[in-house]
């Protein structure tokens, strides 16, 4: 299975369908001190008069996985260099369980998305993948968790 495979497959488990990046800012004219939203948090921002939305990315780069600031909702995002590393570290301290989490399969995609050659990352997909295939191995199997999602 190629790079291009393992993304598609990852995807298609995980069956997510990711709100693109919004960024908002205040209406006194400064920028909001941090945060990316989804696009109903933000929305729900500028109708309490709280500011204006000043972006709207799809495939935000990032250097970590992306999630709203106020719902946590996972974001549309592309992984720096620096992200990448970042991530594949993160895995590498975790357990990943059978069933995979769907969020997990998500964000395991945006990894080998972003470095199709890397090794580690092509060795942790299709330990992953096998995960969301055979889910009768491990019948009592947790939902996992990633990055603050509980
Ligand atoms: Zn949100």
């Amino acid at each position: 299975m190629n790079a291009y495979d393992l993304v598609l497959a990852l995807n298609q488990y995980a069956a997510l369908d990711p709100s693109p990046v919004c960024w908002t800012r205040w209406n006194s004219g400064g920028l909001a001190a941090s945060g990316i939203y989804c696009w109903t948090c933000a929305m729900a921002e500028v109708v309490i008069g709280h500011g204006e939305i000043v972006v709207y990315e799809i495939s935000y780069e990032s250097d970590g996985c992306a999630h709203c600031s106020i719902c946590n909702l996972i974001l549309d995002y592309h992984l720096t260099d620096c992200g990448v590393d970042e991530e594949l570290d993160y895995f590498h301290g975790l357990r990943l369980t059978t069933p995979l989490p769907k969020q997990d399969a998500y964000h395991i995609a945006r990894i080998i998305e972003a470095a199709p050659e890397n090794k580690d990352a092509l060795r942790l997909a299709k330990r992953a993948l096998a995960k969301a295939t055979e889910p009768h191995l491990n019948p009592e199997a947790k939902e996992g968790t990633h990055h603050g999602i509980d």
